[in-house]
């Protein structure tokens, strides 16, 4: 049989720190793996150069992962055809925004072996409901896909600071060979047969980290963002049983529930331009600021709020959901920043 072979679809913050882990374990676990990790590169030209040429030179990616090297045996590509060819192992990590369009341009170009495992905090959504981006995934390219969610701000996996995440899988074997892809002695991962409840946790906690944001934005302590942390992680599993079957509770209390909700609602990009959102006092929009802001990199939990917002409310549940509710009003209907707390306190909490 063909011999393992990683390809990394997408190179921003996260794809990077990513390229970092799966080229230096691919290279440590020479029997089950082929050296070579090619990486699809999003091309762009920075500081006169294109980021694929930097990359292959200079082994950094200087726009989205500054002053880390990537390991030499990562490659830098510009087609994603060419980054997974001869590739059974494929690592969808770009924002949700872009994945259709990603997966249009592989259709036919796929190892007959092939599967995913998709690192993208997002969900998409149709008539039917709630679409995991791990079933746009799977049903756009006919292979399997599993997911990878964690408390991982990548920044301070690139570090190398401990951390941990969890696999959503349904095939074991699978988790197995990924478990080799992404661990390492600073980060250690834990599996759990529950893709769905793994992956809408990842998406979701974005909406809760922008409530997070307008909280520091106004300058509340941190009693008020504990009090957003919990409700949000609410009306995150309230979400997760209405929309999907199966979702196991163990899940929420993995790497991927409660403690990615925890770092992103202190540490992530989603809540830094919440803060930002609110402290501009309605002169900002979300687009600006993440233009401003993030140099490149991409706001996924806005997005989120407006795909959430429209399904909750097309069913009648904008009550249930008064933090997502709440967050969507203020980022696009210019409601202020402080009815968000309004909004939390009109509910009766159980006795
Ligand atoms: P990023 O936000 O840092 O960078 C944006 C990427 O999108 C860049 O690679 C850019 O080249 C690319 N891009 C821009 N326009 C594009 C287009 N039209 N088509 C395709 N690509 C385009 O990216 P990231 O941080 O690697 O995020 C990818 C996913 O990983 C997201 O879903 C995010 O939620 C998730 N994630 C991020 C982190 C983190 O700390 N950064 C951690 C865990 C998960
Ligand atoms: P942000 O996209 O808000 O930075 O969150 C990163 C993340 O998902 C940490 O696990």
């Amino acid at each position: 049989a063909a011999k393992n072979k990683i390809a990394i679809l997408g190179s921003g913050n996260w794809g990077s720190t990513v390229a970092r882990i799966a080229g230096g374990n691919a290279a440590r676990h020479s029997n089950l793996f082929d050296a070579e990790v090619r990486i699809w590169v999003y091309e762009e030209v920075v500081n006169g150069r294109k980021l694929t040429e930097i990359i292959n030179t200079e082994h950094e990616n200087v726009k989205y992962l500054p002053g880390k090297k990537l390991p030499e045996n990562v490659v830098a590509c510009p087609e994603p055809q060419e980054a997974a060819a001869g590739a059974n192992i494929l690592i969808f990590v770009l924002p949700h925004q872009f994945v259709k369009g990603l997966c249009a341009k592989l259709v036919g170009h796929l190892r007959k072996d092939a599967f995913a495992v998709s690192l993208i905090k997002g969900v998409d959504f149709d008539e039917g409901g709630v679409v995991l981006i791990s079933e746009v995934i799977r049903k756009q390219l006919g292979v399997p896909c599993a997911v990878l969610m964690g408390a991982n701000v990548a920044n301070e996996i690139a570090e190398e600071q401990f951390s941990e995440a969890t696999i959503g899988y349904r095939d074991e074997q699978h988790a197995q060979l990924l478990k080799h892809v992404f661990q390492t002695h600073y980060f250690r991962i834990a599996g759990a047969p529950d893709v769905a409840g793994v992956e809408i946790c990842g998406a979701l906690k974005n909406i809760v980290a922008l409530a997070a944001g307008f909280c520091d934005g106004m300058g509340l302590g941190n009693n008020t963002k504990a009090a957003v942390i919990r409700l949000g992680l609410v009306e995150m599993i309230r979400f997760a049983k209405h929309y999907l079957e199966n979702v196991r509770d163990a899940t929420f209390l993995q790497s991927c529930g409660v403690a990615d909700l925890i770092t992103t609602c202190y540490g992530g990009r989603n809540r830094r331009c919440a803060e930002v959102f609110a402290r501009s006092q309605g002169a900002k929009t979300f687009e600006d600021i993440e233009q401003e802001v993030l140099n490149g990199q991409k706001l996924q939990g806005t997005l989120t709020a407006k795909d959430v917002h429209a399904i909750i409310k097309r069913d009648g549940l904008l009550e249930r959901f008064r933090l997502f509710t709440s967050v969507y009003e203020i980022a696009f209907c210019g409601k202020p920043v402080a009815s968000l707390l309004e909004d939390l306190g009109k509910q009766e909490l159980n006795m």
